[in-house]
């Protein structure tokens, strides 16, 4: 089972998790609040072709390079925006 990385939003109730395939962010509900049960197997929400859903993979708070690329119509994803060094601009 394929398995996402997963961020927490600071709204305090949503998961941001990192889709390679539809190359962009997943929005999950946390239940109320980030526990250990937030994360772990969901069911996908990708296109009904993907069977079995996906394991959440908690990384944490979601940093400023997350949320930038969050409001991006086509995200670059984590691995672009982490290794830039834009956070400070
Ligand atoms: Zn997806």
């Amino acid at each position: 089972m394929r398995e996402l990385r997963t961020w927490r939003h600071p709204d305090g109730n949503s998961l941001l998790a990192w889709c390679p395939d539809c190359k962009r962010y997943h929005w999950h509900g946390a239940g109320g609040s980030f526990t250990d049960d937030s994360f772990g197997h969901r069911a996908a929400h990708c296109h009904p072709s993907v069977d079995g859903g996906y394991m959440l993979i908690d990384q944490g708070p979601a940093t400023e390079s997350i949320l930038q690329d969050l409001k991006r119509r086509k995200p670059l994803g984590p691995d672009e925006t982490q290794t830039s060094a834009g956070d400070k601009r």
